[in-house]
């Protein structure tokens, strides 16, 4: 019988992060305080962040970073998660290349979100804080927050994009479950909210306008941080258990990937993968090929523009040097709502200014698509999100058809499609349109 599935046991879990930017030649341009035009120290983010995240975001010179023990306790409520060779996919694909997909579909709250809420709640309760907060799109980070804040008990409030919040009702209900309280953003709740429905009273939200509001939340509540679950460099570290795990997990399959792809939100699950792989590139003269995977209607990657802009719509967090497409950009409503951001990390975005990432785009129908011809061959049905980076790899499957080429292709399946069965619907039913793009 061939090996499909490979499975590491809990003592596998890694015992460090790996931070990419101690390797890289040209590091991330730091980010900027908008007021002093002067580089962000930790110190000045400790009011925001949890202190040691701080301290993790700026770090340029350890390689790597412990993962507390109490951090690996609660990874192994789901870790290591299983690397499965596509079989069933490349059979209906017809393709030479050997498909390989790390399935972080399989916590129970269905995303590779959990893998920085645990760490990031935990600095908090570490520090004292009682209270956290966050922006969420979809609801995939709310709720992993939801329940990494329960885990540690502290309290959560959550601020969701509203079209989210009316379209998937059950993400927003899945971070009741956990006690959280969830605010539908553009919201009354705060200046920035006010100020964005006054301007416009049908503001549909994006992850920008909830960013605002829940920075301010944090900036005017005691005791309250916020939590960020994409874009940072120390949210993009805490992923790298997934492509550390994957390089042990390949190693098994006796293969080491030609192309390793992700899709991209603000670039948290895309690192996790890359990262520990880029590492081999940077020291080891390994040529693998990294594409990020990101919405036709949101394609920062790939139409925007390399420069300092803001996290956030209103323009509350420092400066990041990002690809951005400008942080009013209102994303159309697609059904990946992890990927409706407007910038990229600074990681990803230097290492595609230097041309070690790749980056492509895909349209809404080609990722529901693909969506459903992996489910149709592998059984798991996918996030839209993960559906952009089911398509890339199916594109580089294909190309290897037409070369004969036996690439080893490996991709992070970052989330499961259960609570997205409306989009499945609409694509199903024929009525799904490539909005946007
Ligand atoms: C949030 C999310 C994404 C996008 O965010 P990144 O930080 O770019 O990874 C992708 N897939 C799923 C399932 C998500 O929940």
């Amino acid at each position: 019988m061939k090996q499909k599935r490979f499975i590491l046991p809990e003592s596998e879990i890694p015992t460090q992060w790996y931070n990419v930017v101690a390797d890289m030649t040209n590091k991330p341009m730091p980010m900027i305080n908008p007021a002093t035009k002067e580089p962000i120290t930790a110190e000045d983010l400790y009011p925001l962040f949890a202190e040691e995240c701080s301290r993790q975001e700026v770090n340029r010179t350890d390689a790597w970073i412990d993962i507390p023990e109490e951090v690996r306790e609660k990874y192994a409520y789901y870790r290591c998660t299983p690397l499965v060779r596509a079989y069933s996919l490349e059979e209906a694909l017809g393709t030479p290349a050997h498909i390989y997909f790390k399935n972080e579909s399989v916590n129970p709250l269905g995303s590779h979100k959990l893998n920085s809420a645990i760490p990031q709640a935990y600095y908090c309760k570490q520090q004292g804080v009682t209270n956290v907060t966050t922006e969420t799109g979809a609801g995939q980070w709310g709720a992993a927050l939801a329940y990494s804040a329960k885990l540690f008990g502290l309290d959560c409030a959550i601020y969701q994009v509203k079209i989210s919040y009316e379209q998937k009702p059950y993400r927003r209900i899945i971070m009741q479950v956990f006690d959280a309280q969830v605010t539908p953003s553009p919201s009354m709740s705060t200046r920035a909210g006010k100020d964005l429905l006054t301007a416009d009273p049908n503001h549909q939200g994006s992850l920008g306008t909830a960013i605002s509001e829940a920075v301010e939340l944090a900036m005017m509540t005691p005791n309250c941080k916020y939590l960020l679950g994409s874009v940072l460099n120390h949210v993009c570290l805490h992923q790298t258990v997934i492509g550390l795990e994957a390089e042990k997990q390949m190693a098994m399959a006796g293969e080491y990937p030609d192309i390793v792809i992700g899709c991209f939100g603000g670039g948290s699950n895309f690192s996790g993968i890359s990262m520990p792989f880029m590492r081999h590139n940077l020291k080891d003269g390994k040529h693998t090929r990294f594409i990020a995977a990101e919405p036709a209607s949101c394609p920062k990657l790939t139409k925007g523009e390399f420069r300092y802009d803001f996290g956030d719509e209103t323009g509350y967090t420092p400066l990041i040097p990002m690809f951005t497409l400008g942080h009013e950009f209102r994303p159309a409503n697609i059904h990946a709502g992890g990927l409706r951001y407007h910038g990229a990390g600074a990681i990803v975005s230097q290492l595609v200014k230097d041309g070690l990432v790749e980056a492509v785009d895909i349209r809404q129908l080609d990722s529901f698509a693909a969506g459903q011809l992996f489910a149709k061959a592998e059984g798991i049905i996918p996030a839209p999100e993960s559906c952009h980076a089911i398509a890339a790899a199916i594109n580089e499957a294909n190309k290897c058809k037409e070369t004969g080429e036996e690439k080893v292709i490996l991709f992070n399946l970052s989330g499961h499609g259960l609570v997205d069965m409306t989009a499945y619907d609409q694509y199903i039913s024929g009525t799904l349109a490539n909005t946007g793009d």
